[in-house]
């Protein structure tokens, strides 16, 4: 691989981490909190986001009706795309400043948590969007001051949304995805009700697991903090801060509780105890990435799904569209394959918490042994094979490098130094896994 070994920091290493913990209620049943805690929270007239999927399930009731009970006032936005563009974030500003909203619930998967987020943002500090969205294509100024409150409740066992801070869409006119990050943008609270997951589709379940997998790993093995640049202020710090010995705690289990449960919630949607492991699970994902930070997969990812053409899964809207968990599984394998001799100690514990019997394996052997568990886990849940699985050919990497590059977020976050010819290698080496 051409990657090479990290290069330290001109300016002196970071010799700190924070902690951003958020508050957390999990349980089946919770959803009839959602009112007291609104109100408690000082919200008199909340903007509730959904999706139109959503508003007709019995989830969505139970979260209008704890919100009556506690006397608020409520104004709904269900038309959140399932995959959010700039455009999209803003028709839900306007909607957010036209309902003069004091507080927030959002109540749906990451597109619906991300969508209210960047309402929250631009409704209480107005400013064009790009003013906040990450470098290089954004102007990455920071959240000049708190928002109002914001309770997210999780429908999809995922992207971990409602406990980061980060809000991720399309630009359209960049043909790319990007973000806000900002520990501003974290929902003051989440509460999370594993019931909801009884109602998604197999494929559905499958690569948003996948996603918690990768969220785990890549925190997992990213640069430790001691290895990154040391912020200008304290302030300055970022959320994506490196592997820490926090977030580790939360890697560790997720990668259990997903080794155990995801293939059983994934075959069978009336295996509760499953279904709710892999909530669980996503919930502390979602915390350690919040705190440490994904890298290459993630970075991939981005490119794979802001160019697809005509792939178009069962279980999706009927348009082509690379889930978020399905892009990043597809990366994934052959970014561990090649980055273990870069972090062996991490890719071996993380394939023996895979399941891998790892007696006996040495350092060079690390990043096969995490892959093959990967692949094989991937291959068992209905993941397409590889970036040919989702419509990709050796003439679309190029393309894809591009599209990558401007994920520097994602990429200084890596156990090694990345650059163009190490990232076309790797998508060379996802092309296909079986
Ligand atoms: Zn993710």
């Amino acid at each position: 691989m051409t990657c090479r070994h990290i290069v330290a920091a001109a300016a002196g290493c970071e010799t700190a981490f924070t902690v951003d913990a958020s508050r957390v209620t999990f349980g089946r049943g919770s959803l009839d909190e959602v009112g007291d805690r609104a109100r408690a929270l000082g919200m008199r007239r909340v903007a509730l986001f959904t999706d139109a999927r959503l508003r007709v399930l019995p989830w969505f009731d139970e979260v209008s009706r704890s919100l009556d009970a506690a006397g608020l006032d409520v104004a709904v936005f269900d038309a959140v795309a399932i995959e959010p563009t700039d455009a999209s974030f803003e028709a839900a500003a306007l909607f957010a400043r036209d309902a003069k909203a004091d507080g927030y619930v959002s109540l749906g998967g990451g597109s619906v948590i991300d969508t209210c987020k960047a309402a929250n943002l631009l409704a209480s500090h107005p400013a064009p969007l790009r003013t906040y969205v990450n470098a290089p294509l954004g102007e990455a100024r920071p959240v000049p001051g708190p928002l109002a409150p914001h309770i997210a409740c999780p429908t999809t066992s995922g992207t971990g949304s409602e406990v980061t801070g980060i809000a991720i869409f399309d630009w359209l006119a960049h043909h790319a995805k990007t973000g806000i990050a900002s520990p501003r943008l974290r929902p003051s609270e989440a509460v999370v009700d594993p019931r909801t997951t009884s109602t998604l589709p197999a494929s559905v379940v499958a690569a948003s697991g996948m996603d918690v997998l990768c969220h785990a790993l890549e925190s997992y093995t990213a640069r430790p903090y001691l290895q990154r640049a040391a912020p200008n202020a304290a302030t300055a710090r970022p959320m994506s801060q490196g592997r820490n010995p926090w977030s580790d705690l939360g890697c560790r289990e997720a990668m259990t509780l997903a080794n155990t449960y995801l293939r059983r919630a994934v075959h069978d949607a009336r295996d509760a105890e499953a279904r709710e492991q892999i909530m669980w699970a996503a919930t502390l994902a979602g915390i350690a990435f919040g705190n440490a930070g994904v890298h290459v997969p993630h970075a991939m990812a981005y490119a794979v799904a802001g160019r697809v053409r005509d792939f178009s899964p069962d279980g999706y809207p009927e348009t082509p569209i690379v889930p978020h968990g399905m892009a990043v599984s597809v990366g994934a394998p052959a970014v561990f394959r090649a980055f273990g001799t870069f972090c062996a100690d991490r890719h071996l514990e993380a394939a023996g918490l895979l399941g891998a019997d790892i007696r006996g394996a040495n350092a060079d052997d690390a990043g096969d042994l995490l892959a093959a568990r990967v692949i094989e886990l991937a291959r068992s849940i209905g993941i397409p094979n590889g970036l040919a699985g989702v419509g990709y050919a050796a003439t679309d990497i190029a393309d894809l490098v591009a599209g990558t590059m401007p994920q520097q977020r994602l990429l200084a976050n890596a156990p090694c130094e990345v650059d163009a010819a190490c990232l076309h290698e790797l998508f060379e080496r996802a092309l296909t896994y079986w």
